[in-house]
């Protein structure tokens, strides 16, 4: 079973059979399928979120929210999802708490049967255990589902004046600190699955040994792996190498971030490259990172809806 833990869709034209303006690649759930049956990929992880989740994202693109709302919005991942039931697990945002409904929002998707939450704390100007995002994870717990969280540490620089982003960047000293924000919430909700997308988005060895800490930790390899060269990625194997030396083996997970990191032809060589070329894994632990870690994060959870 091979999973890739970390996709987004967005719908190829908008209301106005305009083609999106979101991403340069192909971007739809069909794009998406023949990638996977291409590269013999199983399952994914589909991430889905509003245009006010990530505006940040939309103002270094220079996008308005009305350039992407019909291409970007929860009812394309329902439908995506729909057509292809045995394919996806839906980890929808649609989150942030400036809409003063977000924990309904967030109750409606859990009862249509998502997989989990995808929490994008420095988007919304958040740290990780700001009290406004506790009853997400609580509804985590609650409905028995997994948490994937972006840290975004990448973006939080000193003086940055990208939205939410600028709120967070004065509070956190270092990655190292943004994780300690992370550490009172994965005490805390120790029955909750956890991702750290992108592997943290911060320094590899302090992703490897806040990991090590914690068995509800998982982290995904996406924008880490392949590190833009060609198979069999000996820079991104090496990566791959260093955080499992200190994570072990059993919460990192295959994830590629389509299509923001499209692969496109190259995304069969990638799981070949997992498949056969990490020779420093065992093929057991190979197929962990392939989908095995993917099954036990989402623990009894079934892909597709309700
Ligand atoms: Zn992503």
């Amino acid at each position: 079973m091979i999973i890739d833990t970390h996709v987004h869709v967005f719908r190829p034209t908008d209301s106005k059979g305009q083609p999106q303006k979101y991403s340069p690649n192909p971007t739809s759930g069909e794009d998406y399928v023949a990638t996977m049956d291409a590269a013999g990929i199983d399952r994914a992880f589909l991430i889905s979120f509003s245009p006010d989740d990530i505006l940040a994202d939309l103002e270094a693109k220079k996008l308005t929210v009305e350039d992407v709302k019909d291409v970007m919005n929860r009812e394309y991942a329902i439908e995506v999802i729909r057509r292809y039931p045995d394919r996806f697990y839906w980890f929808p945002c649609h989150l942030n708490p400036m809409n003063a409904d977000y924990l309904e929002r967030t109750q409606r998707n859990l009862d249509l049967g998502a997989a989990g939450l995808k929490i994008l704390p420095s988007f919304f100007g958040l740290l990780p255990d700001d009290d406004r995002l506790l009853p997400l994870y609580e509804l985590a717990q609650k409905y028995n589902v997994s948490v994937i969280l972006d840290l975004s540490f990448w973006y939080l620089t000193k003086g940055t004046t990208r939205a939410g982003f600028r709120d967070v960047a004065p509070l956190v000293k270092d990655y190292a600190d943004l994780l300690s924000h992370v550490e009172p919430v994965v005490e805390e909700f120790s029955d909750v699955n956890f991702q750290l997308a992108h592997a943290g988005t911060g320094d590899l060895q302090e992703t490897g040994k806040f990991m090590s800490r914690y068995t509800n930790v998982f982290a995904d390899i996406s924008a880490r792996f392949p590190g833009g060269e060609d198979y069999p990625f000996p820079k991104g194997l090496s990566a791959l190498e260093s955080l499992i030396t200190l994570a072990g083996v059993e919460r990192v997970m295959f994830g590629t971030d389509w299509p923001h990191f499209w692969q496109g032809g190259k995304m069969k060589e990638i799981v070949r490259c997992l498949a056969e070329a990490a020779t420093f894994m065992t093929p057991d632990e190979r197929a962990l990172v392939l989908g095995g870690n993917a099954l036990r994060f989402v623990g009894q959870v079934q892909p597709g809806l309700r």
